[in-house]
């Protein structure tokens, strides 16, 4: 129960973003409460048992290079609140069915040698991206695009706004680096031809070098207490097992901050938003789901390619054809016979995970928006190509398909992990076209999640700039 009738400000959802919100919030008011619907608090930043016992399995987020580089959660300083990161020195593997593998490895000069005749423009790419990625990631990450360095972003702007295809056969000779750049910008899941899908790679691929991919060590939800600690050091207060579904479900507050997106903000009773700006809303899009696992493992992944042991991430995807196929796909609804695979390997770094001489393994494939498909078979399958014996390895299995992703976290609309579409004409136009996109129709109501620019992941930027923006 709140504490208070009457709060300066009230944020709803405990995600990253609403998270940065409350703390940021916090530093210009004394009375800010976050209300959460679950018992727990972190959104998409909470870890649990999932599997078995002693096997610390991260629900949703688990690769943080854009945690790790955010320009807002750097100078508070989380690792007084405990927060440590795990930074295997091979942030990505991309191994290959005949047992051969390409690789990032934390030096951009060991990664371009191992790219073989790629390695020069791999190189020339990347290297003015990595040395100045602080200066182009302030510049990107924001409300509207602004040019800190206008010379590294003009250069940014003229490759990043190729597509992956067009990129990727402009650069690159080997189907291997193909392979490698397409399964990076397939974190968009976006189809790998259509404008700008080129950016996430680029940016992807830098902060592998940059600042790795790192985890959070026993767990991303040690990330979320993290942020949670530092705004109850603020004087904040936390309600959990608190579900929003109108004005009536909150105390009274001169402002209110909703980390959710638009569709649930609709659903919303007694917020007063005028017709116009709902009709706005109404015409968001979102984007595919994805079909999520995890594994409690006897023993590490069996990979044919040995590289692929010292990897964090690992991308699972033949070709770039494969990849982008499988993206077109679930694009057009239908599920993918070849799905690519992201997973992740985090006890092999970070041995808290799980009980001694065991592993977690977390992975993923995209599926149609809403999809109810079962993708367990086709993911361990696929596992097996590059990994013979992998299901031998299996102790238990936990599976989240795109609609139980939802149940979960209702922010996961359809299944879709970025909170709505994340191409070039919503990316910075998220959730209305608007030069001040957090604001509602109600001067006292914003909304601050992954649903507003910078968008998906978990960097606490939508929250810290929606709350900013009243601050100012
Ligand atoms: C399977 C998966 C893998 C991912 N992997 C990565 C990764 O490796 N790296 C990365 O950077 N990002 C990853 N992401 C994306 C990342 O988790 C999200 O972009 C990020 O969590 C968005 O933060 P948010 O604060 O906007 O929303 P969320 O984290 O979704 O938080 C929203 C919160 O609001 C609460 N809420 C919603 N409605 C209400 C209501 N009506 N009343 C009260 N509370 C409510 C929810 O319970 C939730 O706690 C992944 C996501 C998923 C699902």
């Amino acid at each position: 129960m709140p504490k208070k009738q009457h709060y300066d400000a009230v944020v709803v959802g405990s995600g990253p973003n609403g998270l940065a919100a409350a703390i940021t919030l916090s530093r210009k008011f004394p009375s800010v409460i976050l209300l959460e619907a679950k018992e727990t608090i972190g959104g998409g930043c909470r870890s649990a048992e999932l599997t078995l016992p002693g096997f610390v399995h991260d629900i949703c987020s688990t690769a943080h290079p854009l945690a790790a580089s955010s320009s807002f959660f750097r100078p508070l300083e989380l690792h007084q609140y405990g927060l440590s990161w795990v930074n295997p020195e091979i942030p990505l593997a991309h191994p290959f069915e005949d047992g051969s593998a390409v690789f990032l490895h934390r030096s951009l000069d060991i990664t371009a040698e191992a790219l073989g005749r790629d390695g020069t423009a791999y190189k020339d790419l990347l290297t003015p991206f990595v040395k100045g990625y602080d200066k182009l990631l302030s510049g990107i990450l924001r409300p509207i695009p602004f040019p800190f360095d206008p010379f590294l972003m003009a250069r940014f702007a003229s490759k990043a706004l190729y597509s992956a295809k067009g990129l990727g056969e402009k650069k690159f000779h080997n189907h291997q680096t193909r392979a490698l750049f397409a399964g990076l910008a397939a974190h968009a899941m976006i189809p790998l031809h259509k404008p700008a899908t080129a950016a996430f790679g680029i940016i992807l691929a830098t902060l592998a070098h940059a600042v790795g991919w790192p985890f959070v060590k026993g767990g991303s939800q040690n990330l979320a207490d993290a942020l949670s600690c530092c705004f109850l050091d603020r004087g904040g207060e936390i309600v959990t097992g608190k579900p929003v579904s109108s004005l009536e479900d909150m105390p009274q507050a001169a402002y209110y901050f909703f980390d959710v997106t638009p569709r649930q903000l609709l659903d919303m009773k007694g917020l007063g938003l005028s017709e116009n700006y709902r009709q706005r809303l109404s015409g968001f899009r979102y984007g595919p789901g994805v079909y999520k696992m995890d594994w409690a493992l006897k023993e590490p992944i069996p990979w044919k390619a040995g590289i692929c042991r010292k990897a964090g991430t690992i991308h699972l995807g033949n070709s770039y054809e494969e990849i982008a196929a499988s993206l077109c796909c679930v694009n057009k609804g239908e599920i993918s016979k070849t799905p690519y695979v992201m997973l992740a390997q985090q006890s092999l770094f970070d041995p808290s995970r799980s009980p001694e001489g065991r592993h977690t393994a977390w992975g993923y494939c995209h599926v149609p928006h809403g999809s109810k498909a079962d993708m367990a078979d086709s993911i361990e399958k696929k596992i097996e190509k590059y990994a013979p014996g992998f299901r031998e390895v299996i102790l238990a299995r936990n599976t989240m398909s795109a609609t139980e992703m939802e149940q979960y976290n209702p922010n996961y609309v359809g299944g879709d992990i970025n909170g709505g579409v994340q191409d070039i004409f919503q990316l910075y136009t998220r959730p209305v076209i608007s030069l001040n996109p957090y604001r509602t129709s109600q001067h006292n109501i914003f909304i601050c999640s992954s649903s507003t620019p910078p968008g998906g992941g978990v960097h606490g930027l939508c929250g810290y700039y929606a709350a900013r923006d009243l601050i100012k």
